[in-house]
């Protein structure tokens, strides 16, 4: 009780609150970061767009285009098409639009629905895909899963992953209606949509039910190991405290050489069956292969490239390392003619082009003809294929010493004739009278020339 008879009850605190700073665009929340399903940075543009009930060409425009650099402002980013995919890449335009992203939606991790954590390591070649790959069974999985969200995940972005090892089918890249290349990001996207016909993309009877669409057991067993070894680096980028350097390539080439071959670069090369040379600039740091070429060799290695790059301890898998394994499913299409490489027919085949009395063809034509590489060829018949090239060379030769030959003569000829005409016997006058003009080009037939030129009294 207060001295003057008045009470102090519970009051209001009128003090301001203090409320966090709002987003401009809906804190949509990624799918998947820290695992290997995890979104792409144009998936999340287009859920993003969805969510806001605008066309992503609306979103970009409306409210992205102050934020975004000149080179690439609003319907230019749509006109580049293909070249979306950077966006989920490594470059600056991924880089600009996470920033972007994220200070309109205080997200501060939509860079991990990029590369841009494996900038350093991966060169751009042959790293994404320039348009959108999509299982639409995975698509059909979620449409009928409850609280399941239809998105992109940024695996199905790389190059090298062509399957999908939940429904052992190739990934589809041609929209069932109407038959076209979707880009990574375009006006209308939407995740499992077409962005052109607005069909959904999930299976239905529309898509080609040829056997083409399902992968063989052995590019499966390929499909399976890259997708669970880039899905680990996905799934490690938010855990890693900072991007990986450049430099860590390099020590990881010095490692495994030493490892594996005591230091030897050549031999490792050899075991790799890659140019010596192609290790030894990796190994100083001087270029960096493409992941395609990581992914081989560590698959040759029975090493995930996460621990291929980052494992001081190089694990020694002896029943591994001598040979490729399973180098029929590697995705190149050399490899893939190596596993139907008919020996006897091929064997006899070129022993009928060394003994045949046609023309003789330079090795590259000959296995051109046979549809093989020529390096294939190289290294199942080296003497058959040196003693083609050898008969091709000394045809060429004999050819070009008859060529001469004839050409020596016409030239003397001419020679006669243009000077019984009274007409001085210069190269250009006779050019005008060869079958070929640009006989002069040889010495020897310019010799002919001067000696012709002496034999009528025209020179010393
Ligand atoms: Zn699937
Ligand atoms: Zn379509």
């Amino acid at each position: 009780m207060l001295a003057n008879g008045l009470t102090t009850y519970e009051y209001w605190d009128l003090k301001k609150v203090s409320i966090p700073s709002r987003s401009r665009l809906y804190q949509l929340e990624p799918i998947g970061i820290g695992t290997p399903l995890v979104e792409s940075l144009t998936g999340y543009i287009s859920r993003l767009a969805e969510a806001h009930c605008v066309t992503p060409k609306a979103l970009i425009s409306k409210e992205l285009v102050s934020f975004i650099p000149k080179t690439y402002k609003t319907t230019n980013l749509f006109e580049m098409r293909s070249l979306t995919g950077a966006v989920n890449g490594i470059g600056t335009m991924a880089f600009d639009l996470v920033t972007v992203l994220e200070s309109l939606t205080l997200h501060s991790d939509l860079r991990f629905l990029t590369l841009l954590t494996w900038a350093d390591i991966f060169p751009q070649r042959k790293l994404l895909r320039s348009k959108r790959a999509w299982c639409p069974y995975c698509y059909e999985e979620w449409y009928s899963t409850k609280n399941k969200v239809i998105y992109e995940p940024l695996i199905w972005f790389f190059e090298a992953v062509t399957a999908c090892h939940c429904h052992n089918k190739f990934l589809c890249q041609q929209c069932p209606y109407c038959q076209r290349d979707v880009p990574p990001l375009a006006s209308y996207s939407r995740p499992g949509y077409c962005p052109y016909c607005l069909e959904w993309l999930g299976m239905t009877v529309n898509y080609p039910t040829t056997d083409k669409t399902q992968a063989s057991k052995e590019e499966m067993i390929w499909q399976t190991w890259v997708i669970k070894t880039l899905g680990e680096l996905l799934a490690t980028s938010p855990r890693l405290s900072q991007p990986l350097s450049r430099e860590i390539v390099a020590q990881a080439f010095c490692r495994y050489v030493q490892q594996f071959s005591e230091g030897n670069t050549s031999a490792f090369a050899r075991m790799l069956k890659i140019p010596k040379n192609k290790v030894w600039m990796w190994q100083m740091g001087k270029v960096l292969p493409e992941l395609n070429v990581i992914l081989k060799i560590c698959f040759t290695l029975q090493v995930s490239v996460l621990d291929f790059l980052t494992q001081e301890t190089v694990k020694v898998n002896s029943q591994h390392c001598p040979s490729i394994p399973q180098k029929q499913v590697l995705d190149s299409s050399a490899n893939k003619l190596e596993v139907k490489f008919d020996l006897r027919r091929t064997q006899h085949l070129l022993e009928n082009v060394l003994q045949t009395n046609e023309q003789p063809l330079p090795m590259t034509a000959v296995a051109k003809s046979l549809g093989y590489p020529k390096r294939v060829l190289y290294r199942h018949f080296p003497e058959l294929c040196r003693a083609i090239s050898a008969k091709y060379v000394n045809y060429m030769k004999e050819s070009r010493i008859k060529r001469i030959e004839y050409c020596c003569e016409e030239v003397k000829q001419a020679v006669r004739q243009v000077h019984t005409e009274g007409i001085y016997p210069s190269e250009a006058a006779i050019s005008r009278l060869l079958a070929k003009p640009g006989c002069f080009r040889d010495r020897e037939v310019r010799a002919a020339l001067r000696t012709a030129r002496k034999e009528i009294g025209l020179e010393p």
